[in-house]
Formats: C-alpha cells, structure tokens, sequence
C-alpha cells in the first residue's frame, strides 16, 4: 500500500490554503464543507473567494506566501501555479512534519485528496496512490451510479438509533443481519421513495421483534485456483459474511483479501510432520467448535472442495455432528488452469474423454488402470503430479502410451507468474527439472496439450514441442512467448 488511507476531523481546526484561483477555491470550499478552520493566503483571490470570506468562517492573507503561514495549522494545501514556490512550501511543512498536499503533484505531497462519493455520513474515498487520477475519477463515476443517494438517509437513520440498535441487538451476529436487512429490507425502500415516517416506523417494528437465538452452520466453499475473478457470486457472498475463515495453502491471498475485514482467519494446511488425519481431525474439531458457538464458518478450500480436497470427509463429519452445512462449488484446477493454459480438454479430433487423476507413487496406495491410462486419444489431467513426475512418466510409458505424446505442465495456474511447459511424453521429467517446475503445478498429458502453445493467451508459455530431437540440440532449450495479459 503506498498511502495509509485515513478519514480526518477538520472541525474547528485550522487548515492553510496556499493560492487564490481557481483550483484554490475548490479546495477552500470542500474545506469548508468538513467544518474547517481555514485560512488561504494569496497576493489574490477571485471574486468568489473574497465573496465566501464575507459569509464563511475563512480568513485572508492577502500578500505573498511568507513561511509564518505553516504556524499552528493541522494540515497544508499549496494550490499555487507557481512549481518552485509549491515546492518551497512542501520542504518547509515536511521540516514541520506537517501533512501537505500539493495539487496535482503527487511527488511533492504527503497526503493526497481521494476522489470521493458523498452519501454523508456515509463517504466513500478513492485513490490510485497518484498514479492514474483519471481512473480513481471513473471508478467514483461508477460507484456513484451503484449507490442511490437514500444511503446517506439510511446511514443517518442506523446512527440516530445506533443506541437502540445495540441494545436490542447485542450480539454481534445479530446486529450484522440486521444491519442487512436494513441496507436489503423496506426500510431502504421506504427512503428510496423519500417517505421518511415509514422508513423509521420499520426499522422500530423489526428492533422490536425478540432476537431469534444463533445457529452456527459451515460454508463449504471452492475459492478456485488463485485468480479472485473465478470466485462465483456465491463464494464472494460467503467471504463477506463469514465470521471465521478456515483456509488451506491453495488459497490465494487475493482471494482472502475479498472477506470481511473483521472476519477471523485461520490457517489450516497441514503443518509440517503432520499427518493428514491429525490435519483433518484439527479442522474437523475446529468447524464443529465455531459452529456450536453460533458463528458463520467458512470452510474454504482452493479449486473446488470436492475434487481432491477432502470435502467429502468434512460433510460426513458435519453430518454425523448435526451440524448444518451448505456447500458452493469452485472452479477446479484442472477446469481452470488449462483454459488459461489454451489447452482445451475434449477436442472432436484430438479427445472424447477426459480424466481427472491423482499419483501415490508408492505401489499399495496406486489403483490406477494403466492400460486404459495409456490409450492414446483422451486426456489426462494430474494432480499433485510434480513429485511424482519421474514415476507418472515410466509408468505412462511402461505401458504402452507413445513417448511423442504431447503434455503442458502448468505452474500456479491463473495467477500472477503462471508459466506453461509443453513438450513431449518422454522428456517430461529431464524438462521439468531443467526448469525448475514447482507446486502447484498442473500435468496434462494426451493430444491436446499440442495446442496449448497456439492457443496460449495468458502467462508465460516454454514450448519444447515444436523442435525435434535433431532440432533441440541445435538451439538453446528454452523458448519462452510471453503472451498478453488479457484478465
Ligand atoms: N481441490 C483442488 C485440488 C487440490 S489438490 C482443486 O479442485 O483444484 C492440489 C493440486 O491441485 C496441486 O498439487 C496441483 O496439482 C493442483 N492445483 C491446484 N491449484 C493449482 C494452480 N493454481 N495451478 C496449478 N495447479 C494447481
């Protein structure tokens, strides 16, 4: 983050314009608005500005900048269109340590005017940190669309009964789904249509109401494979109303940053010397505590919850506990990460089947049918395949499946670095070493993956396909197309 961003309480305290146009004027006057003590010094001011002084509480200093100006002010704006003399103001407020803001200069600030969507009480601010103005301005376009001004009416309301609200509603659950209903409810509909009597009267009729007693259930929800974009609207609804987020490694950050901020999140991959029953014991005994104390637990897994992730086992826990649950299913690896690969599963010419698997290389824990697996013309997708890469190849190639049969190894699949290897069956391992492949990576193998380096679109693509063996000893082994970032 390259601005802290705060809300300020300028009541009554003593701010100083540096500037009398135009651009000036702008910032006495939303000065003012916040109930600042303000000051603006000029050699002149517009006609405006001298007429505001004659009704608002602002004083003139009608002379040139003198550095006595930054005496006993909380904050500093230089509005000047003169850039040396800006630029004198900002080194004597940061000698000062006071906050100063240059217009439309970035550098020679130390704090920045978000732009901002006005439903007072309610402010919503928003900045690129100086780096794109014009897109923070189009975003609040947006937002302003996206909130009907009734909202200021609505958060004024919410503060006018704050007291009862929290009397009434103690607990923390509670007050949250009230606070819902309030924003989903009539009462918002009823200030909508500017009927201000009804909306009051509603929200007292359902304070009213005696507090139903909490039940806790779990969410058991597929976060996808990094990318946030492939969060489905259910999963986001999830995240903004847990109160505890149970998460595993696969779990992108982005994601985690889209929930609540006062939602509690607890890691629960496996540690290291675990042993996935312990793992799976913890987070059982974990959303059966949370749940039995009336919270909202997430259970949030990467991919989707069913596919290689021991969801099943969480339900049948849940189940034999008595303990509500729903589910919301995620985009799993193996769907998402060959799209953003290019490499399409099924293809009428190249593959009429499709398999998602999993490796245990050791021989009592492998049910797999390798000679079916070795048929050519379908596809394989493998999970948790890196380590076992070596094994996957010989045991692919031991029974019968051809050497030249093309595969793409996707690393961290649809999030920032995702890199593409595609190569052939019999030089899986030695190229998957040579670049360094590394969990979580993604293994196809079967016709399609060919088309991954044509259709490639996001990411990096390492395309070992094209050259023949002849060919590869003649040109360095890497080729790296770096294709435009579309998402
Ligand atoms: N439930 C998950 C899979 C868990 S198994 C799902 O549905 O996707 C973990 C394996 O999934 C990893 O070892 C890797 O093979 C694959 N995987 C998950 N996310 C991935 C990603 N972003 N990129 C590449 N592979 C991924």
């Amino acid at each position: 983050m390259k601005l802290f961003p705060i809300f300020t309480d300028l009541k009554g305290r003593r701010v100083l314009v540096v500037g009398g146009g135009a651009v000036a004027e702008r910032k006495v006057r939303s000065l003012l608005a916040a109930g600042a003590d303000v000051v603006a010094g000029a050699p002149a001011f517009t006609p405006a500005l001298l007429e505001l002084a004659r009704e608002a509480p602002i004083t003139l200093l009608q002379e040139a900048f003198r550095p006595e100006w930054l005496e006993g002010v909380w904050l500093a704006v230089a509005a000047t269109d003169d850039r040396d003399l800006n630029g004198r103001i900002a080194q004597l407020a940061e000698q000062k340590r006071l906050f100063i803001n240059v217009v439309d200069d970035p550098e020679l600030s130390s704090f920045q005017v978000p732009s901002i969507v006005d439903r007072s009480p309610l402010t919503i601010a928003i900045s690129s940190s100086g780096a794109a103005p014009v897109l923070a301005r189009r975003l609040r376009e947006r937002i302003e669309a996206m909130f009907d001004h009734s909202l200021g009416a609505l958060a004024a309301l919410a503060a006018l009964h704050r007291g009862a609200i929290r009397r009434l509603r103690p607990g923390l659950q509670r007050r949250r789904e009230f606070y819902d209903w309030l924003l989903d409810g009539p009462v918002s509909s009823a200030l909508g249509a500017q009927r201000f009597d009804d909306a009051e009267r509603a929200l007292l009729d359902e304070l009213s109401k005696p507090e139903k007693t909490a039940a806790g259930e779990v969410l058991l929800v597929g976060a996808g494979p990094g990318d946030p974009g492939l969060l489905t609207l259910k999963a986001l609804r999830a995240l903004n109303e847990a109160d505890v987020i149970l998460y595993d490694r696969l779990v992108s950050d982005e994601v985690l940053d889209l929930a609540r901020r006062d939602a509690e999140r607890v890691f629960v991959g496996k540690t290291p010397g675990e042993d996935h029953h312990a793992t799976q014991t913890r987070i059982h005994e974990l959303m059966r505590e949370h749940a039995l104390a009336g919270r909202r637990v997430l259970r949030l897994k990467g991919g989707d919850a069913f596919v290689f992730g021991r969801g099943g086992e969480e339900l049948e826990y849940l189940a034999a506990h008595g303990i509500p649950y729903r589910v919301v299913p995620g985009l799993t690896a193996g769907l998402a990460c060959t799209a953003y690969a290019g490499i399409p599963l099924t293809h009428r010419t190249h593959a009429q089947s499709v398999r998602f698997l999993t490796a245990h290389s050791s021989k009592q824990d492998d049910a797999l049918d390798w000679p079916s697996l070795a048929r050519e013309k379908q596809t394989l997708v493998f999970y948790m395949g890196v380590s076992q890469i070596k094994w996957l190849e010989r045991q692919l190639l031991t029974h019968g499946r051809s050497g030249d049969t093309p595969f793409s190894l996707i690393e961290n699949g649809t999030r920032a670095g995702q890199r593409t290897l595609t190569g052939r069956l019999s030089e899986l391992a030695a190229l998957a070493t040579y670049h360094g492949f590394q969990a979580p990576s993604l293994l196809v193998v079967g016709e399609v993956a060919a088309l991954g380096p044509r259709l490639s679109w996001y990411g990096t693509h390492i395309d070992h396909l094209e050259a023949t063996q002849h060919e590869q000893r003649q040109r360095p082994p890497r080729q790296e197309t770096r294709a435009f970032l579309h998402a």
